[in-house]
């Protein structure tokens, strides 16, 4: 088997939200699909780990934000990277409430979905939900997981669908440039040295959290 070849299916990037008896929570989540059109129905899968997973199962209902192409990188850092459970991730966010739910607003667009099924596999939690509100914001591009991949240089955290063990993604293995791996989201740095003022674009840590990759 060639594990490789699921790099080839399509992804959005999505902020996935929802209400923790009155905080807010929400995480990053790239698999969502579409699955009915009347009704309106999406699949989302989240891992078992993610708080947001739990908040879900307790209030049956969660919003989708659609990432824009230029999403500001501090948005996946916070959602991506960080747990709900010990992080206020709306303190920087420009953000609405939408039927109780956070949606942000630099967005391509948001749906509220209510839960009408759940399945579980070993690792994630499918949920199906029911749009019941949604609001399209602009025809910009919407950020998919490929352009996070090879223009940001973004990585899976550990919990996503598609994350891989050293999913280091390199074009060219002969390539001599050092490169430098952010040790909290992954982000690859190319160069000799970071500059003492580096800040990873991605999570927003300084160089000391950067690691020299010697080999892939
Ligand atoms: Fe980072």
């Amino acid at each position: 088997m060639d594990k490789k070849v699921l790099r080839n299916l399509s992804y959005g990037v999505y902020v996935v939200t929802s209400k923790d008896k009155g905080r807010n929570i929400g995480c990053v989540a790239n698999s969502i699909m579409q699955v009915t059109s009347n009704p309106s129905v999406i699949a989302l899968s989240i891992n078992h780990d993610n708080y947001t997973n739990k908040i879900i199962k307790e209030t049956n209902i969660f919003g989708v934000s659609i990432l824009k192409e230029t999403a500001d990188a501090n948005i996946i850092g916070t959602f991506g990277f960080k747990s709900s459970k010990d992080t206020d991730k709306f303190n920087n966010i420009d953000f609405k409430e939408i039927l109780g739910i956070p949606v942000l607003k630099d967005t391509c667009g948001y749906m509220i979905c209510k839960v009408i099924d759940t399945m579980e596999t070993s690792t994630h939690t499918i949920f199906l939900g029911q749009v019941i509100e949604s609001g399209d914001y602009t025809n910009e591009n919407a950020m998919t997981y490929k352009y996070y991949h090879e223009y940001l240089k973004g990585s899976s955290p550990k919990n996503a669908p598609t994350y891989e063990e050293k999913s280091i993604i390199s074009a060219d293995k002969d390539n001599k440039t050092k490169k430098w791996k952010c040790s909290i989201c992954g982000y690859i740095y190319e160069g000799d040295e970071l500059p003492d003022d580096f800040v990873c674009p991605i999570c927003g840590v300084g160089k000391e959290k950067f690691e020299l990759i010697t080999e892939e």
